[in-house]
């Protein structure tokens, strides 16, 4: 299959990036993770160092370091990602409430450089957080 000049290099590219982000890394099943939802475009998996009683990660499939890199191209497929944490916090039975929150760059703790959006429920969650 003839997939154009440069198509080599931008699977190497995406190759590389992959092996470097843990998160690329659970979505092809490289790491374990927990499943709760999956579809074309997005993943969710349970988080391994809980913060509440239910904690879950849902992320694009597509490599995306953070939101303040999230191009023209994303606001569907951002929008798509809180619609899943919706979906979810629903099959949960979260009716008291839940918190999504997407950690952005150094200040705000993000650790992990593929963008998330963490679903948080099932306890009384405080605001401000710290
Ligand atoms: P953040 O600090 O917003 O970047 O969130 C990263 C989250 O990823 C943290 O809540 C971690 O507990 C979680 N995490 C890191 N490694 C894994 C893993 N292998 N499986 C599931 N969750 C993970
Ligand atoms: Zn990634």
């Amino acid at each position: 299959m003839d997939r154009g000049p440069g198509a080599g290099w931008k699977e190497l590219l995406y190759t590389e990036r992959a092996m470097n982000c843990i998160f690329c890394q659970i979505i092809e099943g490289c790491i374990p993770s927990t499943a709760v939802y999956q579809d074309e475009q997005s993943y969710a998996f349970a988080d391994i160092d809980p913060k509440a009683p239910v904690h879950v990660l849902i992320v694009p499939r597509e490599h995306i370091a953070s939101l303040a890199e999230a191009g023209k191209d994303h606001p569907a497929l951002l929008g798509h990602l809180l619609w899943v944490a919706a979906e979810i916090a629903r099959d949960k039975g979260l009716l008291n409430g839940y918190r999504t929150v997407i950690n952005t760059g150094r200040d705000a703790g993000q650790t992990v450089d593929h963008i998330h959006v963490h679903l948080l429920g099932g306890r009384l969650l405080k605001w401000p957080p710290g």
